[in-house]
């Protein structure tokens, strides 16, 4: 049985970045460029004003107040008519080409424009306020490197280079089976005895917000046949998870039936709880995750096995969510051999995070994952973990307070 931090590992090193795809540009955003991309010209392309102003000589302007004639009009966008000649200036908005001669740019707020002559007030430094050619980025230089997320900063300068196209990892189409003789589908009307199959929501859900696709086969019944003609199905995705089905019980089928189709387990049970069951294999190169039916386990195992994988294939370099460490409000008790994830609300105080249970740990409890912004890792020996003790919490969700700088 391979610990947690061993088992992440196996998974990891198991899977690859798929295959490369040309998007539009919009529809590259949260995605993973696959190719160095360099300027094909230089940016800015041309020396051009920073300010609304005057296009002046800085030597014409040593000698303050100085009074200079107007000779043109630039606007942006617009295009150079003559140079600037001395004793003189042409008025120039921000962004316009600089005229030939000029070598400073004067604010228009430090001038008192008189309509053909301007007078000015300040001293004039050599280059101020012009944007030189190339000053951003250079021809050719790179600005960005294969294995990048791309965020509307690098839209943004995809779009400044005309990169209409963009090629990105591919997204993951990954099939998610539920199984279980006891499940009924969503909008079927509740019976004892039976639950909603709530897992291929809560996967496709989780699938989703990774960037992947998921694609549901909805529930194979806990006989082979059903499981058979699923599972087939699945492992024609780009990977497959199951849910429930895969812990000791003679109705627990999934390793079983996978193995009968060609599928190589590589582990199964993992030094974790909730989550113990998991198992993992692979079909050549895709993954199959088999992870555990309750509802918690089920997210908590996705959280810290599938997800990973599955961004890894997406090409991101970065896979494993951030995690902070917290001050536990309360005691802990736990059997040794285990790491334990324990739900907890992570709260700002006094400058350090906090962890405080978020209530229930019983594995069939999912109202307590609700509540919980996070996961309590605690140490696989220990037995009680008193509050106080500083312990790393992996983030789940978004509404985290920041700690202040
Ligand atoms: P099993 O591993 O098959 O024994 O499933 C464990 C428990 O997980 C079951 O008793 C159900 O309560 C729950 N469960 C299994 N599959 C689902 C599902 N698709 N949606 C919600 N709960 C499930
Ligand atoms: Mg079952």
């Amino acid at each position: 049985m391979p610990t947690f931090e061993e088992a992440r590992r196996i998974i990891l090193d198991r899977v690859a970045p798929l295959g490369v795809e040309r998007v539009s540009i919009l529809d590259a955003l949260g995605r993973v460029i696959a190719d160095d991309v360099t300027a094909p010209w230089d940016m800015p392309l041309c020396d051009n004003s920073a300010m609304d102003g005057f296009a002046v000589r800085a030597a014409d302007c040593v000698s303050l107040p100085a009074t200079l004639k107007v000779t043109g009009y630039i606007p942006a966008g617009g295009e150079v008519t003559g140079p600037v000649i001395r004793g003189c200036a042409i008025r120039i908005m921000t962004g316009a080409p600089v005229p030939p001669g000029c070598d400073a740019v004067v604010p228009i707020e430090e001038t008192d424009d008189n309509g053909d002559s301007v007078t000015l007030k300040e001293p004039v430094k050599p280059r101020q306020h012009i944007r030189f050619r190339g000053e951003d980025v250079a021809t050719g230089a790179l600005i960005i490197p294969a294995g990048t997320l791309i965020r509307p900063p690098e839209i943004s300068m995809l779009a400044s280079f005309g990169k209409a196209i963009v090629p990105v990892y591919r997204k993951a189409r990954v099939a998610i089976l539920s199984t279980g003789d006891e499940l009924i589908e969503l909008g079927e009307p509740p019976v004892p005895g039976k639950i909603v199959n709530s897992n291929t929501l809560s996967l496709a859900a989780a699938v989703r917000e990774c960037g992947a696709e998921p694609v549901s086969l909805g529930i194979a019944r806990d006989d082979r046949d059903s499981h058979r003609e699923k599972m087939i199905e699945g492992l024609k995705a780009d990977a497959f998870i199951t849910s429930a089905g895969v812990s000791a019980g003679d109705r627990d089928l999934v390793r079983d039936v996978l193995a009968e189709l060609g599928v190589e387990q590589v582990f199964w049970r993992v030094d974790i709880k909730p989550g113990g069951p998991t198992a993992f294999a692979m079909f050549g190169e895709k993954p199959v995750f088999s992870l555990p039916g309750n509802p918690v386990s089920t997210m908590i195992t996705f959280e810290e096995f599938a997800r990973p994988a599955i961004l890894k294939m997406m090409g991101h370099r970065r896979v494993l969510k951030p995690f902070v460490k917290a001050f536990l409000k309360e005691d802990a008790k736990k059997k040794p051999g285990k790491v334990n994830f324990l739900r907890v609300r992570i709260e700002v105080e006094n400058g350090r995070y906090t962890a405080s249970t978020s209530g229930d740990q019983n594995t069939g409890i999912l109202r307590t994952m609700i509540r919980a912004n996070g996961l309590a890792v605690l140490p696989r020996d220990a037995t009680f973990v008193a509050a106080g003790t500083e312990v790393d919490v992996h983030l789940v969700g978004s509404d985290v307070e920041m700690l202040e700088g």
